[in-house]
C-alpha cells in the first residue's frame, strides 16, 4: 500500500488470476477490495503511507470461505481510478493492483448507495452461490498497454557526456506516459518497471504476452555514433528478419503454445508454421499502424527523424501476438536533443503526443475504413 494526498495504490499478491469486486461505504468513509480467495497472509506493515494521506488505515480480513476482503479507512471521498491483474512471472507473484483517487462527494455518496442495493440484493438470495457482492468493474474491457522503459538497474543504458543516464530518462517519460493514458479513462496501463531495476528483454516481452495486451510500447533514448543525428523516431520490427524471429520461438517457447487458442491438438507442423506466419504478419500491420499514429501526433511538436516510422530488429518487439512499437525519445549523443530530454515542458509535450497517438490508433481499430 503506498499512498499520499491525491492517490494510493493497493497492490495485493494473488496465487492466482481471480476475480475482485469493490464496495464503498459511508459513515465512516471506506472502500472495501474483496478478492476471491480462500486464505490470505497479512503483508509487511508498510511505511509508505504519510499523514494526512488519502488512505489512512487498512484492515484485511476473511469475511466468507472464499472472500478475503481489504478495507481502506478513507481521508474523504474516494474512487477506484483503475484496478487490473497482472499475471505472475518469473518469481513475481500474480498481482492485483488497485488505483484510488479522491472522488467528489455525490459520485462517492452515489456509489455507497448502488453497493448498498447490490449486497441487499445478494443478501435476499443468499441461499444460492452467488459471487461476492458490490460493484463490478469491467474488467477486461479496456485495452491494456503495456509501457516498457528500456535497461534499470545495473544497465543504464546510453549516457550523456553531462552523467545523464538513459535508463532514468525514459523511465521519468514513462511514468508520465502511463498517468496521461490512464487519466483519458479509455486504457489499463502496466509498466515492465516501476523502478531503477533491471529486467531481462524476455521478460518484458513475458509480461506483455501473459497479460494479453493489446499494445506494447518500448521507450528508449539510445546514443549514436554521429553526435549530429537527433531527433524522436518510432520503430517496428524489422519484416526481413524472421530467421531471429523463428530462432527465438523456437528456442524459448513451444511454438504451439503461441498460438493456443486456434491450434488442434493433433496440428500438423506446417499449419503451426502458418499461422504463425499470419498472426504476426497482422502483428506487423497493426504495429505499423500505432507507429504512424504515433509519429503523426508528434510530427507539429517534437523535432524528428528524417524518415521517422523506421524499422530495425529489436528483441523487445518480437511478440507474434500483440502490436509492439520501440520510440527513440532522441539521442543522448546529441546536444539539443539532451537539452531537450532533460526539461519536463518537452517531457510533457511529448508523452502527450504519443497518448494521443496511441488513442487514435485504438480509434481507428474501432472504426476499420
Ligand atoms: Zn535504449
Amino acid at each position: 500500500m503506498t499512498a499520499t494526498e491525491d492517490r494510493a495504490r493497493l497492490v495485493i499478491d494473488l496465487a492466482a488470476r481471480t476475480e475482485f469486486s469493490f464496495v464503498s461505504m459511508s459513515e465512516p468513509d471506506r472502500l472495501a477490495v474483496d478478492v476471491r480467495a480462500g486464505t490470505f497472509s497479512v503483508p509487511q506493515p508498510s511505511a509508505d503511507s504519510d499523514s494526512g494521506s488519502l488512505v489512512t488505515s487498512y484492515v484485511i480480513e476473511q469475511v466468507a470461505g472464499d472472500r478475503v476482503r481489504t478495507t481502506l479507512s478513507l481521508a474523504g471521498p474516494a474512487q477506484v481510478q483503475q484496478a487490473y491483474v497482472l499475471d505472475a512471472f518469473n518469481d513475481q507473484p500474480a498481482r492485483l493492483v488497485v488505483d484510488i483517487i479522491p472522488a467528489d462527494a455525490e459520485i462517492f455518496a452515489a456509489n455507497v448507495e448502488r453497493d448498498r442495493l447490490v449486497s441487499d440484493a445478494a443478501a435476499a438470495k443468499i441461499a444460492e452461490s452467488t459471487p461476492a457482492g458490490g460493484s463490478e468493474l469491467p474488467i477486461g474491457s479496456r485495452p491494456l498497454v503495456v509501457i516498457d522503459p528500456g535497461h534499470g538497474g545495473i544497465d543504464s543504458g546510453a549516457e550523456a557526456p553531462n552523467g545523464v543516464r538513459e535508463k532514468d530518462i525514459v523511465l521519468a517519460f514513462s511514468l508520465r506516459l502511463q498517468e496521461l493514458l490512464v487519466e483519458s479513462g479509455r486504457f489499463d496501463v502496466a509498466l515492465t518497471r516501476e523502478s531503477d531495476v533491471y529486467l531481462r528483454l524476455e521478460e518484458r516481452v513475458a509480461m506483455a504476452r501473459t497479460n494479453k495486451a493489446d499494445l506494447f510500447i518500448a521507450i528508449h533514448a539510445d546514443s549514436f555514433q554521429q553526435p549530429e543525428i537527433r531527433g524522436a523516431s518510432v520503430y517496428t520490427r524489422d519484416e526481413n528478419a524472421t530467421d531471429v524471429l523463428d530462432k527465438v520461438l523456437a528456442d524459448t517457447e513451444n511454438k504451439s503454445d503461441v498460438i493456443a487458442g486456434f491450434s488442434m491438438p493433433q496440428m500438423a507442423p506446417e499449419v503451426v508454421d502458418i499461422l504463425l506466419d499470419l498472426m504476426r504478419r497482422e502483428m506487423r500491420v497493426q504495429s505499423f499502424l500505432a507507429a504512424q499514429a504515433i509519429v503523426h501526433q508528434l510530427e507539429p511538436s517534437v523535432a524528428l527523424r528524417r524518415f521517422p516510422v523506421r524499422q530495425a530488429d529489436f528483441f523487445v518487439l518480437q511478440a507474434p501476438d500483440i502490436p509492439s512499437v520501440l520510440v527513440e525519445l532522441g539521442f543522448l549523443s546529441n546536444a539539443s536533443d539532451i537539452a531537450n530530454l532533460t526539461r519536463s515542458e518537452w517531457r510533457d509535450r511529448t508523452a502527450e503526443a504519443i497518448a494521443r497517438g496511441i488513442s487514435s490508433y485504438f480509434d481507428s481499430l474501432e472504426k476499420p475504413e
